[in-house]
């Protein structure tokens, strides 16, 4: 029986609404998710009721600049805020499951079993004073692998799966022995351990020189696609939206402003936001066009268009009122004052 089924079995029907029905219609689907944090300053508004879901072996990426509410999405989810942090409202369920009414050892068995984590830094992921071998021997004992040899060879073979050559020397050695691509592919090779349905990847290129940072993309995706498995890749980078995504979710000041297919959201982009990222790609013999301004206070959070300071459309109603979502007949989602942009969908 699979950690989920478990948890479906231990909870009554009141707290896991969905119980009775193991295959929802999308894997994850996220709703109305809310998180602040108590700061001097004041209350962040660091998420503000964010929906979107990820389907069966797809790959969805949560784009936006730094600050803009990703990484804490990901970590609401996932049980991973920490006090002054606290999600005040929604849900996120997984498998019909709602994580955030999970208990912190429920998620951690989910965790690695079912979901496995790939952490922006793999140096801050690895334990420093622990050799690698003993940190893959702990993921294991705590999902009930206790013999050291099953627990060995499943470690080369994790090792051997992310292309690292010389296995052996990686489990004897320690973090501060690996190079930053070398670090990461440990990293992966333990968040498909357990080999999970679901991977959770924030910025996993990170400090990475760019060859290397291609090469991690590549073994993510092909590990993801090979073996049927869905993915949030969390990224401020639209190119590798482009290139590594079925779907994509922008956020904006802990807001998602846009959200649909890959196609859709870089080739008729309906957000004045999302339009300003895809001129900030790199181009060649086009110069680059940066987007101005800053995201606004998180803690005076601004009423109506949170984008309204950099817009270069804004017009009345934007200081005043927040944008409804205008919603094509595929599913297309954005959320923008704009007339002629509504006139132009259905
Ligand atoms: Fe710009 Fe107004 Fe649309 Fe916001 S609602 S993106 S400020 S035009």
């Amino acid at each position: 029986m699979s950690a989920l089924d478990a948890l479906r079995r231990s909870r009554t029907r009141s707290a896991v609404p969905d119980a009775g029905r193991p295959e929802g219609r999308h894997l994850l689907e996220v709703s109305g998710l809310t998180t602040r944090f108590d700061t001097p300053a004041g209350l962040v508004h660091a998420v503000n009721s964010v929906d979107f879901h990820v389907d069966r072996a797809e790959i969805v990426g949560v784009v936006g600049e730094s600050g803009c509410g990703k990484s804490v999405t990901i970590r609401s989810i996932l049980g991973l805020v920490r006090p002054p942090g606290r999600v005040v409202d929604g849900t996120a369920r997984f498998n019909g499951v709602d994580l955030l009414a999970l208990s912190g050892a429920e998620l951690r068995r989910l965790r690695g079993k079912e979901i496995g984590f790939i952490a922006q830094n793999p140096f801050s992921a690895l334990n420093p004073v622990m050799r690698i071998r003993r940190q893959f021997a702990k993921i294991m004992a705590a999902h009930g692998v206790r013999s050291e040899g099953e627990a060995h060879d499943r470690a080369r073979a994790a090792l051997a799966d992310v292309g690292i050559a010389g296995p052996d020397r990686v489990l004897d050695g320690y973090a501060h022995q690996l190079s930053g691509g070398m670090a990461q592919r440990v990293v992966i090779a333990m968040a498909m351990l357990l080999n999970p349905t679901f991977v959770i990847a924030d910025e996993p290129t990170t400090g990475l020189d760019l060859t290397v940072q291609r090469q991690i993309l590549d073994l993510i995706r092909a590990m993801v696609k090979e073996h049927e498995r869905s993915m949030l890749l969390v990224t401020h980078d639209l190119g590798v939206v482009a290139q590594y995504c079925d779907r994509v979710v922008v956020m904006y000041a802990g807001q998602v402003i846009e959200h649909g297919t890959v196609r859709e959201v870089l080739g008729t982009p309906g957000h004045p936001y999302t339009q300003a990222l895809i001129r900030a790609i790199p181009r060649p013999g086009q110069p680059l066009v940066h987007l101005t301004g800053r995201l606004p206070d998180l803690v005076d959070y601004p009423a109506g268009c949170p984008f309204q300071a950099r817009c270069p459309h804004a017009f009345d109603p934007c200081a005043r009122v927040v944008p409804e979502p205008v919603t094509t007949a595929s599913g297309h989602t954005y959320r923008c004052h704009l007339p002629q942009e509504k006139e132009a969908v259905r």
